[in-house]
């Protein structure tokens, strides 16, 4: 019997104005599987994290979408964490190219000394994969402000978990995260609202019918969405494709096993 893998949210708002109101957490999704993954630690990860009884020293990689804040403002500190207050290089910290190295005016958002206190440090381009232990990691396709924004899927023992970060809706994008089993979906706006580079609830309708995995999480609520039932937004979506879609909640566990899939807290 393989252990449970559990993905946690330590936060599920996004956008400029649900983060500087903290209408919702920004502190990014902690999947623990054979390793500790963090992705997208925003503003309040730090803190979120030690509430939900997490150790940040028991991280073992950071995985970063793109330079906006909601994303990484929190991903050195984490990496403090991660090294045991930077007394042992160990860990992963990947990201897209703006995060890491930069990219025209955009980033790099992590200073040359935290990259340095890393063991392993990967940009990452969409198409990319890489292993990190038994962990397979590939890189998705994001259309966003920021040219170089990746998604993420990890194939973990209990399947594949895919994070669609910011991104405008393109047919396009969705080959990159076929073969999920959980898709996380950065549904920054409700049904009818769309905003440039960022997917609205039809938007991720449509990704989430292409797909089609045993759960669909809508996360990075905006502000809009926030203030008017965003639960609503994941039953449409559930009434409309037949798959199983909820609007994730800070602090939600969403348990993995090979034959079951459940939902604790929230
Ligand atoms: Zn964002
Ligand atoms: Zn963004």
């Amino acid at each position: 019997m393989k252990e449970p893998t559990i993905i946690t949210f330590l936060g599920t708002g996004g956008g400029r104005f649900a983060t500087i109101y903290q209408k919702r957490a920004t502190g990014g999704i902690y999947i623990r599987d054979s390793l500790n993954i963090h992705i997208d630690p925003g503003p309040g990860a730090l803190v979120k994290m030690l509430e939900a009884g997490l150790n940040p020293r028991a991280t073992n990689g950071i995985l970063v979408s793109h330079a906006h804040p909601d994303h990484y403002t929190d991903a050195e500190i984490l990496m403090e964490g991660m090294t045991c207050g930077c007394t042992q290089k160990r860990g992963l910290f990947a990201g897209s190219k703006s995060v890491i190295k930069g990219e025209g005016s955009i980033g790099p958002t992590i200073s040359r000394y935290h990259q340095s206190i890393i063991e392993r440090v990967e940009v990452v381009h969409p198409g990319d994969s890489f292993y990190f232990g038994d962990l397979e990691i590939t890189a998705g396709k994001s259309l966003h402000s920021d040219p170089t924004t990746v998604g993420f899927n990890l194939i973990t023992k209990n399947g594949q978990i895919s994070y669609i970060p910011d991104t405008a809706f393109h047919e396009d994008i969705i080959p990159y995260y076929k073969g999920a089993r959980v898709l996380i979906l950065s549904n920054t706006r409700p049904l009818n609202h769309r905003i440039p580079y960022h997917l609205a609830t039809e938007d991720s309708a449509h990704i989430i019918e292409a797909i089609e995995p045993e759960l669909a999480l809508l996360t990075h609520i905006g502000y809009k969405m926030a203030v008017n039932s965003p639960e609503k937004e994941g039953e449409w979506i559930t009434e409309h494709t037949g798959i199983r879609t909820l609007t994730a909640e800070d602090f939600m566990n969403v348990v993995l096993s090979e034959s079951d899939l459940t939902i604790r807290g929230g």
